[in-house]
C-alpha cells in the first residue's frame, strides 16, 4: 500500500525482564505491541512517545510474552482493544484467534501482518510477517533466535525443523525481530558445531562488539542467519557431519540433523 502521505513505520524495542524484547510497531501516533510480557515498560514507552495503543499481537502462551495483556487492556481501549493470538493455544484476553495463513489488518497503522504457524517451541506458536518496504519484517517470538532457536517444550524436532524451514524461505532482506537477546550464547554453541565457518566467526565478533556497547543484536537479517545459525543449516555439510558424529548415525535427514543439533544444545 504505497502512500506518500503515510508517516513511516518504525519498530521500537522495549527491553523487559532479563533478556526479553517487547516490540512496538509505530506509525504516526498509533502503536501495536508484540508479546507484552510486562505492561509497565510498554505503558512508559507509550507515554514517553505520546502514542495510542491500537492492538496487541501475541505469538505464544508463555508468561513472558502475555503477562501484560490484562493490564494493557484495562488501561487502553476499555475492552475494545483487539488482542490477536494463536487459535491453537488458550490465552486469556485473546479476541481474534488466528490460524496459519490468516492476515491481520491493523488499520490505524496501515499495516498487514501475515500469520505463519510455527509449532515447536509451543504447540500453537505463530509468527507474523509484514511484507513492507524497504525491508520485510518478521516477528517470530521464541521460534528463531539470533544464532539459535527456541527450546522444544511442546513440539517435536520434525515440527520445529519444518517451522524454521518456512521462516528460512522468507526473503533474504527480512529483518527478524525475535523475543530474546540470546545471540552471544547461541553463537558460542554455533562455533562448537561449525568451528571453520568464517561468516560465523565474523558475526560473533560483530555481535560481541554490539553487546559491549550495550546495543541489541536484534533485529538481524535472515540472509546472515542462513549463513551462521546451525538450526537453519541442516543442509550444510559441516553441520550434517557434526550431527552425524554426535549421534553416530549416517546420512541424517534434515529433521534428524536438526534434532541432533537441538539435543546437543540442550546439554551444552
Ligand atoms: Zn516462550
Ligand atoms: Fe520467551
Amino acid at each position: 500500500m504505497p502512500n506518500d502521505k503515510l508517516p513511516p513505520l518504525a519498530v521500537v524495542a522495549i527491553p523487559a525482564f532479563q533478556d526479553n524484547y517487547l516490540w512496538l510497531l509505530v506509525r504516526g501516533k498509533s502503536a501495536a505491541v508484540v508479546d507484552p510480557g510486562d505492561a509497565a515498560p510498554v505503558r512508559a514507552t507509550l507515554e514517553r512517545l505520546d502514542l495510542d495503543l491500537c492492538a496487541i499481537v501475541l505469538t505464544h502462551h508463555h508468561r513472558d510474552h502475555i503477562g501484560g495483556v490484562s493490564a494493557l487492556c484495562a488501561a487502553y481501549g476499555a475492552g475494545s482493544l483487539p488482542v490477536y493470538g494463536p487459535a491453537a493455544e488458550s490465552i486469556a484476553g485473546v479476541t481474534v484467534p488466528l490460524e496459519d495463513g490468516a492476515v491481520v489488518r491493523l488499520e490505524s497503522l496501515a499495516l498487514e501482518l501475515q500469520v505463519i504457524a510455527v509449532p515447536g517451541h509451543t504447540r500453537g506458536h505463530i509468527a507474523y510477517y509484514a511484507d513492507v518496504l524497504p525491508r520485510p519484517l518478521l516477528f517470530c517470538g521464541d521460534t528463531l533466535f539470533g544464532g539459535g532457536c527456541g527450546r522444544l517444550f511442546e513440539g517435536t524436532p520434525v515440527q520445529m525443523q519444518a517451522s524454521l524451514a518456512r521462516l528460512a524461505a522468507l526473503p533474504d532482506a527480512t529483518l527478524v525481530y525475535c523475543a530474546h537477546e540470546y545471540t552471544l550464547a547461541n553463537l558460542r554453541f554455533a562455533r562448537a558445531v561449525e568451528p571453520d565457518n568464517a561468516a560465523l566467526l565474523r558475526r560473533e565478533l560483530e555481535d560481541q562488539a554490539r553487546r559491549a556497547r550495550s546495543e541489541p543484536t536484534v533485529p538481524f537479517a535472515l540472509v546472515g542467519e542462513r549463513a551462521t545459525n546451525p538450526f537453519l543449516r541442516w543442509d550444510a555439510p559441516a553441520v550434517k557431519a557434526a550431527a552425524e558424529a554426535r549421534v553416530k548415525g549416517a546420512s541424517l535427514s534434515a529433521a534428524a540433523t536438526f534434532a541432533a543439533i537441538r539435543a546437543w544444545k540442550d546439554r551444552f
